[in-house]
C-alpha cells in the first residue's frame, strides 16, 4: 500500500519483513539443525498436520528434504474441499438445477462428484458464481431480488466464524439462504488417533484455525491421548520451530501444548467469533469424504435460523451418507496420512490439476495438487 508521498506504508513493511526474517536461510537452516540435533536416532518419528496450507509451505520450501530420514512430515485431512461429501455437492448441483443462484468459492466449483460438477452446470447455463468472501453471497442476493441465492459455505473453523456472524448479525435479503457444509478440525484429528496403522508421534496444529478456537482447543490432545502438539503458523520457520517444540516434547516424553504461534492465537481463541458459531450452529455427526462419520465434527444452522436454512426453505432430504470417491483414487489414503500422493497410481497421469479425477487434486489446499505442483520432493 503506498501513502500520498508514495511511500510504501509502515504497515506493509513490516509484514515484509516479517516474512524475509521467517524465510531468511541461515534462520531456516539453524532451525533445520536443531530439528535434527533434537531427533532421537533409532526411532522413526511421523509427526501429521492438518493444514492445507502447511502442506503448502513445507513442500513449496522443500521443508522434507531438510529433515533427517528418519522424520517425516505427514499431511492429515487438512482440506475442507477435499473432505466435503459428494452428496453435498451433489446438493448444490440440484438447486441450481432448480434455477437457484449458487454462491460459492472458487476450488469447489471445480470438484467432481458421481452427480458432476457445479462447473458443468455453470458451463451448462446453470447461475453458479465464485465469490471471496460470505458478504459477496449476499450482494449478489441483493442484486437479484427475482432469484434465490443459496451461499454453499463450506470449510473449518476459520470459514465457519464469518458464515455465523453474517447468520447471527447480518440483515439478510429474504431471497438469501445457506447450504452448509462445515465442519471442526479437533474432532477429526482424534479420529485418527484411533486408526491403528496410522502411527501418528504428535501434531501440529493449524495456525489459522486456531486464531479462532484458542490454542487451548488443542489441550486435549496431550491431557487425554498424551500426545504433543504444537501450533504453528505457516512460514518456513514457523513449521519447523512447530516440529522442534514436538520434537522436544518426544525427547523429554512429556507431551504438553506448545504454541508457537502466540503472536496471533490466543489461549482463548477469537471470543466474539465463538459466541457467534455457538449461537448460529448446533454440533452434529458429520460426514467427510474419503474418511467416514466422525462424531460431534459438524454443524448445522439452529433451529432460529430456518428462514436462512438453504435445506429447510427447499425441502432437501437428508442424503444418504457415502464415500464416494471415484474408482482408483487414493484420497482416502492420502487424507489419513496413509500414503503421499506420488504412491497413488493415477498422479500426474489420470489425475492431474487441469484433469483432476480426484478431489485432492482440485483445492489449492489438496495434498495432491500441492504435490503436483511443488514436486514430489
Ligand atoms: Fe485421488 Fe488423484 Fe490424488 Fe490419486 S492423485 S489420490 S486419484 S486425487
Amino acid at each position: 500500500m503506498k501513502t500520498e508521498s508514495g511511500n510504501t506504508s509502515d504497515r506493509t513493511l513490516k509484514k515484509e519483513d516479517l516474512f524475509r526474517y521467517l524465510r531468511d536461510p541461515s534462520l531456516v537452516s539453524g532451525l533445520a539443525d536443531a530439528v535434527r540435533a533434537e531427533m532421537p536416532r533409532n526411532r522413526h518419528i511421523k509427526i501429521m498436520h492438518v493444514c492445507g496450507s502447511h502442506e503448502h509451505s513445507v513442500q513449496r520450501w522443500g521443508l522434507r528434504s531438510l529433515l533427517p530420514e528418519n522424520l517425516e512430515i505427514i499431511a492429515g485431512p487438512g482440506c475442507p474441499v477435499c473432505i466435503c461429501p459428494a452428496f453435498e455437492i451433489g446438493e448444490a448441483i440440484s438447486l441450481a438445477r432448480k434455477g437457484v443462484i449458487i454462491a460459492t468459492y472458487g476450488d469447489m466449483i471445480r470438484v467432481p462428484t458421481p452427480y458432476g460438477s457445479l462447473m458443468k452446470e455453470k458451463t451448462g447455463g446453470a447461475g453458479v458464481q465464485v465469490i471471496y468472501s460470505p458478504m459477496d453471497a449476499v450482494a449478489i442476493a441483493r442484486n437479484n431480488p427475482g432469484k434465490e441465492v443459496v451461499f454453499f459455505s463450506a470449510g473449518f473453523e476459520t470459514t465457519v466464524a464469518p458464515a455465523a456472524s453474517l447468520v447471527v448479525h447480518g440483515d439478510l435479503p429474504d431471497n438469501f439462504s445457506l447450504l452448509t457444509s462445515h465442519r471442526l478440525t479437533p474432532p477429526a484429528m482424534e479420529l485418527l488417533l484411533g486408526i491403528g496403522d496410522v502411527h501418528i508421534n504428535g501434531f501440529i496444529a493449524p495456525g489459522h484455525v486456531s486464531v479462532i478456537v484458542g490454542s487451548e482447543a488443542w489441550g486435549l490432545f496431550p491431557r487425554a491421548y498424551n500426545m504433543p502438539v504444537a501450533v504453528a503458523g505457516f512460514e518456513p520457520a514457523n513449521i519447523l520451530l512447530g516440529l522442534l517444540m514436538v520434537l522436544r516434547q518426544i525427547k523429554n516424553k512429556a507431551a504438553r501444548l506448545d504454541n508457537t504461534y502466540a503472536q496471533v492465537v490466543r489461549p482463548e481463541g477469537n471470543p466474539a467469533a465463538l459466541r457467534a458459531i455457538e449461537t448460529a450452529f448446533d454440533v452434529v455427526p458429520a460426514w467427510w469424504r474419503g474418511i467416514g462419520r466422525v462424531p460431534r465434527s459438524g454443524l448445522v444452522l439452529k433451529p432460529d435460523f430456518i428462514k436462512t436454512d438453504a435445506r429447510k426453505k427447499f425441502g432437501i432430504a437428508a442424503s444418504p451418507e457415502r464415500n464416494e470417491l471415484p474408482p482408483g483414487c487414493s484420497c482416502h489414503l492420502v487424507m489419513l496420512g496413509k500414503i503421499y500422493p506420488s504412491s497413488c497410481p493415477l498422479f500426474n497421469s489420470k489425475c492431474t490439476p487441469e484433469t483432476p479425477y480426484g478431489p485432492c487434486m482440485v483445492s489449492q489446499e489438496g495434498t495432491c495438487l500441492i504435490w503436483s505442483k511443488f514436486g514430489t520432493a
